[in-house]
């Protein structure tokens, strides 16, 4: 996932309430557990309800146990940092580990991608499970005293702490795969960075290896550690590269005068909005957590367009930004008639997108029964809405699993804004509160025992 770099310094006094609130409340739901499972009669563990409470129970302290070497495993892939296309020493790792789990696995599929197989050998759903490998080439010095040893690459998307959770869930389940049923399938997915990965692993036959009725993933977001977010449909904004195109004659200045005009005035954020500063997403009032969030209904036009003349013809193209999913389609249609309308309409020749990327769209269903389940589990107060939608990102890759099998994407906050840790991707100062692993293990190991049982 990739975002406008920023970074944030400043007052974040409202966040850090709501982070000691988060915190306290932390401390009740672990209460709230160990008081129900102290009053468990062993006969009731048979029966449905009881048992999940157990079964949860387990997959937290499995974490426990294990999350001081998953923090040494992430340390490990965050000093050896590998490339999009380039992820041989992490893929060998991840195999390594999964073999040791006995899990089946398949390896070199679409480039460095690795497959881990959990069958329960009872009949149940079939869920997978999606990690991305790779890390980006990043000059800055690291914040971490374990920094990167292969210079200039550095995992600053949190690829790292995926792979590791995504480990850690692999290693959780299995130890319970006496409890649960179906399948799980774990994906670790190369080239995630340059969008080559998702769709290399497709191509090389991954659904003719696996089979699944659900797909899920998570990416590192800025929000404090313990908070994990999504919405149903898209949680980034729609981009896309629209060309208009002309005959070439005289009068092609006017033309290209008015095209860029037609572009920029499509745009509905003000230039002195609050929009622009990044830092305003995570604010509680008008960021993305918020209903009122200023970060909706909005399009935005990237200033620099690009004029391209050949002998026969000139075409101007911009790249615009859009909120809603449908929106950009429908402003396609409107310039393609307001264009044949206009002066200049003789010389017209097309209107096109020639450039769009898959957008990540989360299943409608699937997005409330999984927030439901997690927050049930764990707290609702760690299982926030997001509104709006993400703006210039260049979303994931993931998507083109979606188009495949429904699933859902969800953001995990790794930020510890009491310790200066702020965990907004790509920015050279990424960092994440290690806690962060344990909350990824235990809420997706969780939700994926939910959904098995289905
Ligand atoms: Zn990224
Ligand atoms: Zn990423």
């Amino acid at each position: 996932m990739c975002q406008v770099q920023f970074n944030i310094e400043s007052d974040l006094c409202n966040v850090k309430q709501n982070i000691s609130k988060m915190i306290s409340n932390k401390k009740i739901v672990k209460i709230v557990f160990a008081v129900q499972l102290t009053f468990l009669p062993f006969f009731m563990l048979g029966q449905s309800k009881t048992t999940d409470i157990a079964l949860h129970k387990m997959v937290q302290q499995r974490t426990e146990l294990m999350f001081d070497s998953l923090v040494k495993i992430r340390r490990d892939f965050h000093t050896y940092p590998e490339l999009a296309e380039e992820e041989e020493g992490t893929s060998k790792k991840i195999a390594f580990y999964l073999k040791s789990l006995g899990l089946e696995v398949y390896t070199h599929i679409g480039g460095y991608g690795v497959v881990g197989i959990l069958r329960t050998n009872k009949k149940g759903k079939r869920i997978a499970w999606r990690a991305d490998i790779d890390a980006l080439e990043s000059n800055h010095s690291d914040v971490v005293n374990f920094s990167s040893k292969n210079k200039g690459v550095r995992h600053i998307c949190g690829h790292d702490v995926h792979t590791t959770i995504a480990l850690g869930i692999a290693k959780v389940l299995t130890s319970l795969k006496e409890n649960l049923r179906g399948t799980v399938y774990f994906i670790f997915q190369p080239s995630e960075e340059n969008w080559v990965g998702a769709k290399a692993m497709i191509d090389d036959g991954l659904f003719d290896l696996i089979d699944p009725e659900e797909i899920y993933a998570l990416h590192i977001g800025p929000m404090s550690e313990g908070i994990i977010t999504t919405k149903a449909r898209n949680p980034f904004a729609d981009y896309k590269g629209i060309e208009i195109t002309f005959e070439n004659t005289k009068g092609k200045k006017n033309i290209i005068d008015y095209t860029k005009a037609l572009f920029l005035n499509l745009q509905n954020v003000l230039p002195d909005s609050k929009f622009w500063d990044n830092k305003n997403l995570l604010d509680p009032n008008i960021g993305l957590g918020n209903p009122n969030t200023i970060f909706k209904d909005y399009l935005t036009v990237n200033p620099n367009i690009a004029v391209k003349e050949t002998d026969n013809e000139i075409s101007v193209r911009a790249y615009l930004s859009a909120e809603k999913e449908t929106q950009l389609e429908l402003i396609l249609n409107q310039l393609r008639m307001k264009l044949k309308k206009s002066r200049y309409s003789a010389q017209f020749l097309d209107i096109k997108f020639y450039k769009e990327t898959a957008l990540v769209l989360n299943d409608e269903q699937l997005t409330s029964e999984t927030m439901s389940s997690i927050g049930e589990i764990y707290g609702n107060e760690h299982v926030l809405p997001l509104y709006g939608a993400i703006p210039d990102g260049r979303g994931d890759d993931f998507s083109l699993f979606q188009r495949k099998i429904p699933g859902v994407y969800f953001l995990l906050g790794a930020s510890n804004f009491e310790k200066g840790i702020i965990s907004m991707p790509h920015s050279p100062n990424f960092a994440v509160d290690e806690s962060c692993i344990k909350t990824g293990v235990n809420f997706f190991s969780s939700m994926i025992i939910e959904r098995l049982k289905q």
